[in-house]
Parts: C-alpha cells; sequence; structure tokens
C-alpha cells in the first residue's frame, strides 16, 4: 500500500505559519510517503452550528485559492463535499482501504469537533496509522498559560500578564514557506467535488497575499491609532481581520511577530495602540484557554452556574425586533443592519446589542448567541460564547451584572455625531446632532418606537439576577 501523509485543514487554510502541513512534509522526507492536502466541506453539520451562509461562501472560496496556491508547491489538494461529520468518518474508511495513512490536523476544542476528531482518530489507528494533532489555534497553547498554583485562569488581566511574561521569555515563532517537493502521483478515490458558494461573500479577500498585506497595512498605518479609534464604529480603526483569524488564512502568531516588527517597544506598552491590540489578540487566546479548560461552554451552559436559574422572558416578538433592527433604539438597530448587511458588527456594537438583547429585552443570551453566529462571517465559538457570556453577566470576567449598558448614552458617546446610525438607518438620515440618539421627541412616521423603557428594564435586569443571587 502506498504510504500517504494527510493534511486535513479545517480552520488553518494557509500556506505560511502551518505547522501542521511542514511537519507533514518533514515527515514524509524522512518516509518517503506521499502528501496530500484534504479539505472536506461538511455543510449538515455546519447548519447544526447555525454557520452563517457568508462564512461558508468565503470558506469555499478560500479553499478554491489555496488550491491554487498549493500548485506552486507541487502540492496537490483534494476538496470535497462531505455533507456531514458522520460522513467525514466514512471518507476516511475509503482513504485507509486504499493507503498506509497518517493524518496531520490543528485540534479544534468544540464539542462536535472532537467527536469528529476522535472517530477519525480510532478508525486510523485501527489501520496502523497516525492522528498526530498540532495544538496551533493560539500562540500559546490551551493549559500552557497557568497560575502559580498550576490552575486555570479565570480573570483576564493576570491571563494576559502572565501569556505577555512567557512571550518575553520566548518569543513568537511563525513557520516559513513550505518548500517544494517532488513525490509519487496519487491514484485517488472519486468523492463528491467542492461545491462553490453562494458569493456573499465576494467582498471579502481570499487570497493569502491579499489577507496578509491587510494585516500588514493595518500594523504598519492603524494600529499606532487603534487605542483612540476603536470604539468608534464610524471610523475604520480596526483590523477587520477577524474572519480571516477564524479560518486560519492568516495565525495570531504571524500578527504579533508583524505588530513586534512594525511598531518596535511599543507592542509592550499596556496603553499604546499596539499594546492594546495585543491585548486584543490575548482575549482571543484567553476565550479559547476558558473553553478548553471548561467543557460545560462548549454545551453553552453559563460559566457562573446560578446563573442558568435566571428565568429570562424570552419573548419572541422582542426577540424578532432586535433581529431585524427596529427595536426604535437607533444605535441598536444600525448595529443589528450592519450584522444583517454585511456579516460583520463593530465590536462596540455587538456589546451594546448583546447587553441591549439580555438586559433591556430580558431575552437568553444564547437566543443572541445562535443569531450572531447565523450571520457573522467570523463566527467563532469560543469568542462568540466569551463575548456574549460577558454582555449576559454569565461569564468568567464578565460584566458584573448591575453593571447596564445605557443604550442612548452608549450611542452619545461613541457615535457622537451619528455618522453610523446614519449608514444604516435612513429613517433617521435627515436627522443631525444630539437628536440622532433618541429621535421619539419628533414626530417620526417611519422609524419604530421604542419597543422597551430602558429605565424600567433595568430595574427588571436587576430583580431578574437579584433572584438568583439571593438563593447562592
Ligand atoms: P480588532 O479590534 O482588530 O482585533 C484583532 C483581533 O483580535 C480580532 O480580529 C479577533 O480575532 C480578536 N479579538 C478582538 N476582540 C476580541 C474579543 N473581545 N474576544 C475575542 N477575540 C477578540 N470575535 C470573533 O472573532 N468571532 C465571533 O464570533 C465574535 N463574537 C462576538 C460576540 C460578542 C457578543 C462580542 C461582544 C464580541 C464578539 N467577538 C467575536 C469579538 C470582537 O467583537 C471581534 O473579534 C472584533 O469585532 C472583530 O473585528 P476586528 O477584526 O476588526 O478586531
Amino acid at each position: 500500500m502506498q504510504k500517504l501523509n494527510l493534511v486535513w485543514l479545517r480552520n488553518d487554510l494557509r500556506l505560511l505559519d502551518n505547522a501542521v502541513l511542514c511537519s507533514a512534509l518533514k515527515h514524509a522526507e524522512k518516509s518517503g510517503a506521499a502528501v496530500l492536502v484534504l479539505y472536506i466541506a461538511t455543510p449538515e453539520t455546519w447548519a447544526l452550528h447555525d454557520m452563517a451562509a457568508i462564512k461558508q461562501d468565503l470558506l469555499r472560496r478560500r479553499v478554491v485559492q489555496l488550491q491554487q496556491e498549493l500548485t506552486e508547491l507541487a502540492l496537490p489538494m483534494l476538496a470535497i463535499e462531505g455533507g456531514s461529520y458522520q460522513q467525514v468518518t466514512e471518507i476516511f474508511s475509503t482513504l485507509c482501504q486504499q493507503f498506509e495513512l497518517n493524518v496531520f490536523v490543528q485540534a479544534e476544542y468544540e464539542l462536535r469537533e472532537q467527536q469528529r476528531d476522535s472517530a477519525v482518530e480510532h478508525l486510523v489507528q485501527q489501520h496502523n496509522g497516525q492522528f498526530i494533532r498540532f495544538d496551533t489555534q493560539c500562540i500559546m497553547s490551551p493549559g500552557d498559560i497557568k497560575t502559580q498554583q498550576g490552575d486555570i485562569y479565570k480573570v483576564f488581566t493576570p491571563f494576559k500578564r502572565t501569556w505577555l511574561a512567557k512571550l518575553r521569555e520566548e518569543g513568537v515563532h511563525c513557520y516559513g514557506r513550505p518548500k517544494k517537493i517532488s513525490q509519487p502521483k496519487l491514484e485517488l478515490p472519486d468523492f463528491l467535488p467542492l461545491k462553490d458558494g453562494d458569493g456573499s461573500s465576494a467582498d471579502w479577500e481570499v487570497a493569502e497575499s491579499g489577507v496578509l498585506e491587510l494585516m500588514r497595512r493595518f500594523c504598519r498605518e492603524k494600529v499606532a491609532d487603534y487605542h483612540q479609534q476603536r470604539d468608534f464604529p464610524a471610523q475604520d480603526g480596526t483590523s477587520r481581520l477577524s474572519a480571516y483569524l477564524a479560518i486560519g488564512v492568516i495565525s495570531a502568531a504571524q500578527c504579533v511577530a508583524r505588530l513586534q516588527l512594525e511598531a518596535g517597544e511599543a507592542w509592550s506598552e499596556d496603553k499604546s495602540g499596539a499594546g492594546v491590540w495585543l491585548s486584543e489578540l490575548i482575549w482571543r487566546e484567553f476565550y479559547k484557554h476558558i473553553l478548553v479548560a471548561y467543557p460545560q461552554l462548549i454545551k453553552h451552559q453559563p460559566f457562573q452556574h446560578e446563573t442558568a436559574g435566571i428565568r429570562w422572558h424570552n419573548n419572541k416578538q422582542l426577540f424578532d425586533a432586535w433581529c431585524n433592527g427596529n427595536t426604535g433604539y437607533p444605535i441598536v438597530d444600525a448595529a443589528m443592519r450592519q450584522l444583517n448587511q454585511t456579516g460583520w458588527m463593530h465590536n462596540r456594537l455587538r456589546m451594546i446589542a448583546a447587553s441591549f438583547l439580555v438586559k433591556d429585552l430580558h431575552i437568553d443570551w444564547r437566543w443572541g448567541e445562535r443569531y450572531f453566529m447565523s450571520k457573522l462571517i467570523d463566527g467563532d465559538f469560543a469568542a462568540n460564547n466569551g463575548g456574549w457570556q460577558w454582555a449576559a453577566s454569565t461569564g468568567t470576567d464578565a460584566a458584573p451584572y448591575f453593571r447596564i449598558f445605557n443604550p442612548v448614552t452608549q450611542s452619545e458617546r461613541f457615535d457622537p455625531k451619528g455618522d453610523f446610525i446614519r449608514l444604516y438607518v435612513p429613517e433617521l438620515s435627515k436627522f443631525t446632532g444630539k437628536t440622532i440618539h433618541w429621535p421619539h421627541a419628533q414626530p417620526l412616521s417611519a422609524y419604530p418606537k421604542p419597543i422597551v423603557d430602558h429605565a424600567v428594564a433595568r430595574k427588571q435586569t436587576l430583580e431578574l439576577f437579584a433572584e438568583v443571587k439571593k438563593t447562592h
């Protein structure tokens, strides 16, 4: 049987800084195995994950592009339709009949992904092959950042301190471009070829070189002002790299290496633009570490157990108004319309919209978590769950439950001239000055009336939390 090192890519769709690919090639040099890169689309399981159509499209477009990029290395890439994770196992079963297989993958931390990988690992091992996982989603692997007592950090600031100390000690390492190899021709079984996407992500770059250039340009030209601009949705002040980090067109290590190169010592200063941007990349790692350490999160359970008892009102009509951007609160509506129209939402708005759903409408944060996932091009379980549990005050190191965003003052503060609101709420396009944040004093026909009174809703939230806090 022909020896084959299979590089099974999932959320690591890149050539550069790809430990999985480099290791499979290195191993093949010694063993004489052929190398094949594999991608399996699984829309049936994606649907169970509520994966947004725009993210599915980005994945498909990226895979096609990567197939071309790999031809430069003379590496074949098999891109196929697998339906569900169960069918993935059948695909591996077919491959195991034909090849002496070693499988190289980046570890994934979500529930169905772990079950899928265990099933494939078992199968490959039964055929005397190896299933080799690489912990490369983060710069510091989950479990590597611990307190002096050897515990997992539950609070971000000390986690960040230890994370930074380790970075200073070890530096950041990126794998280079893999070498071109010559290898025997492969006879592959017939599988269903990858289908085209729906084109909804067409505005998003998919070439690896293009995405790297976006990241480099951000580090060169914008990161210095990041701390001052990042909270204002009308400004183009953040990197907009989240979709690429989520599917691994670039790695966090590449971002940090470039940041250090461009920003000089500023990367290590807490209050510089570079330092604050690095903090956000560390939040990304924090939520992944927490997810691995507390498996209840993978099952959408709250981190703070007692909050599971909150009696959310879960009013479907209010939920629909929120989803459609018709709450009568301009900043919330503009945020939700940005999400619905573009598949992306600014971080400040994610916080405002999430807080509004939970603390003004009293709807279970999991409804919002699901809705965001179904729309976001950068949908990522750990970041989304972490963000929602933060906003709902159910998570680790979350906003305290009595700190409730006032959507109108948030709007005045972070969209002072209403420029962002005007972009997405055409009903308010003629409003200028302060009135845009609360236009209801003016006679308005087209714009919805506020669906709740914030002051009343706030009191009710405090009661909902008080009920569960006093019983614990
Ligand atoms: P930048 O500000 O340029 O930050 C750089 C990178 O750091 C981001 O690309 C992202 O990978 C990471 N990052 C930034 N902020 C956070 C954060 N708070 N938590 C974790 N990682 C962060 N981010 C996702 O990638 N996917 C999600 O599904 C997601 N859902 C969220 C849901 C809620 C309710 C909230 C409050 C936040 C969520 N975030 C999510 C985090 C954050 O809003 C986005 O990462 C950010 O807006 C993406 O824009 P950017 O790439 O311009 O970020």
